[in-house]
């Protein structure tokens, strides 16, 4: 069988300079070769991230960058906020408990945004809070929580922020600094388009002075940011304690050149937007309804309903993978029996894969339900339905949108 199209809440397909960057002998993490790749990996993201705080870059999945940023942002017995409405804000939730922190959770059901204002009652009634912590684009339920509302409450509290942007930073407009985020985290394999196994973590003034002044004894020594600081002050060129996964960076910085400069940031986003906006009503013309309303959906991933005469999500998932070679995610939890989740993050969010994703939904219900779908889906109807939102794409740019 050939490869599916990956169409996964990550990881992701990447584009081919990615691939081809990937793919090239390994450099030393010092030197003339590697040094200015790292410096240009650095600021860029810092573009990205829309910030001129410290930006950490380490081996570690996205839940590993999370326990580093817990471990050294709290410390036992804190008392922190946390906003729970999806499986990744109960992964940060398991994090903090791991770290012994006294987590308030402040529940909310899955598929809504956040309560802001559920959390500042609760935020009333406590004191000596140490911090706020919430997912800004929950991947396992497809949902957008209101970051930037939150950022104000840790304001109006003088309390930090720390914000699991895995699945969201560069996926969508999140400025860390105008909107004050003490602590941002994502990973190589989401919206920033190639393969898994970095962890990248920015650190405002505030969350040094509070990092610096908290007990280490719990961090370990690799995920002590503290330790990462020092080196960040001492040696700005190679500002890591280890061996770095060069050949990662390497690819994440071609990755980084391809958006920032082919695509242009904007135009990434925009090509995000597309993609959701494209995704939505193919599978609403299909009875396929996504699960999230249209002003906190996800721009990286898509959870849907089954049709309601569908028997299982496996059958459908099954059945793309065979038939279509599209590969799309089971979903978590309590959505895990009615509810699939596309990805359209990397080489996903293209007409090349979400064409055929949404035919060959519409071809299951035809063949495996018999339904008639009146006008078929029309992608001409789709097309025309979400064409303000493609963006320009430049001669040069090989792939994506048609
Ligand atoms: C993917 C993801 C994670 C976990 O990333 P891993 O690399 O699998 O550890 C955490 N939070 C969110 C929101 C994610 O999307």
């Amino acid at each position: 069988m050939t490869r599916p199209k990956l169409l996964l809440p990550g990881p992701i397909d990447i584009w081919e300079e990615t691939l081809e960057a990937l793919s090239r002998q390994v450099l030393p993490h010092y030197g003339d070769d590697f040094n200015p790749i790292w410096l240009e990996t650095v600021s860029m993201v810092k573009e990205i991230f829309q910030t001129e705080n410290d930006v950490i870059i380490m081996t570690a999945p996205g839940s590993g960058a999370l326990d580093a940023a817990v471990a050294s942002l709290f410390e036992p017995q804190d008392k922190v906020f946390a906003v729970n409405n999806g499986p990744f804000a109960g992964r940060l939730i398991e994090i903090l408990n791991a770290y012994n922190c006294e987590v308030i959770p402040i529940d909310g059901e899955w598929g809504l945004p956040g309560d802001v204002d559920k959390m500042r009652q609760a935020l009333h009634h406590h004191t000596n809070v140490a911090g706020i912590a919430v997912v800004a684009n929950d991947t396992g339920v497809g949902v957008r929580n209101p970051v930037e509302a939150y950022a104000e409450l840790a304001r109006e509290f003088d309390l930090p922020i720390f914000v699991d942007g895995v699945s969201a930073m560069g996926g969508y407009d999140i400025p860390v600094d105008k909107w004050g985020l003490d602590i941002a985290v994502t990973s190589s394999n989401k919206a920033l388009e190639t393969a898994p196994g970095l962890g990248i973590i920015s650190v405002s003034d505030r969350a040094w002075d509070i990092i610096n002044s908290k007990n280490k004894a719990h961090r370990g020594w690799y995920y002590d940011l503290g330790r990462w600081k020092q080196l960040i002050d001492q040696s700005p060129t190679n500002p890591y304690p280890t061996t770095q996964a060069t050949s990662l960076i390497v690819s994440l910085h071609a990755s980084l050149k391809r958006i920032m400069e082919k695509e242009t940031l904007k135009g990434h986003w925009a090509r995000y937007a597309w993609a959701q906006s494209a995704v939505r009503t193919g599978l609403r013309a299909l009875a396929c309804h996504p699960v999230v309303a249209d002003d906190a959906a996800s721009y990286t991933v898509t959870t849907f309903r089954i049709h309601e005469d569908m028997r299982s999500v496996g059958e459908l998932r099954d059945y793309l993978i065979a038939h279509h070679g599209i590969m799309v995610a089971n979903a978590m939890g309590s959505f895990e029996n009615r509810v699939l989740r596309a990805g359209h993050m990397g080489k996903a969010g293209s007409q090349e894969y979400i064409e055929p994703f949404l035919l060959g939904v519409e071809d299951f219900l035809r063949t495996v339900y018999k339904k008639d779908i009146p006008q078929g889906l029309s992608l001409e109807g789709l097309r025309e339905t979400t064409k303000q939102q493609i963006p320009k794409r430049s001669k040069s740019s090989s792939g994506g949108l048609r």
